[in-house]
């Protein structure tokens, strides 16, 4: 599942530098993430980065929107091309990821 932020977002900000794919930016309401971009944190770290700073935890799995931690760590790696250290550990299966908590 991509992450998404609810409405109960209070637009604090401290989310938004602690993605490791700049997936997160202010909205008309409140902050918001594109999907297209989250990887869940897949490659970078065990646990949403975005959630564990939020004040109000509304960083949460998208309901809607299931993804595999296979989808999203190819995500990673389209991303993160250039990133050798990311690649290389991702293409042997000894990234971090949220799904081997
Ligand atoms: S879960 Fe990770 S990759 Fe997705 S928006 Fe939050 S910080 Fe960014
Ligand atoms: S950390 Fe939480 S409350 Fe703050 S902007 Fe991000 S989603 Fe909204």
């Amino acid at each position: 599942m991509a992450t998404y932020i609810t409405s109960d977002c209070i637009n604090c900000g401290a989310c938004e530098p602690e993605c490791p794919n700049q997936a997160i930016s202010e909205g008309d309401e409140t902050y918001q993430i594109d999907a297209s971009l989250c990887t869940e944190c897949v490659g970078f770290n065990a646990h949403e980065a975005c959630q564990a700073v939020c004040p109000v935890e509304c960083c949460l799995p998208d309901p809607n929107n299931t993804e595999t931690e296979a989808v999203l760590a190819a995500r990673a790696v389209t991303l993160h091309a250039d990133d050798a250290a990311l690649t290389g550990k991702i293409a042997s299966g000894t990234f971090p990821s949220r799904f081997r908590k």
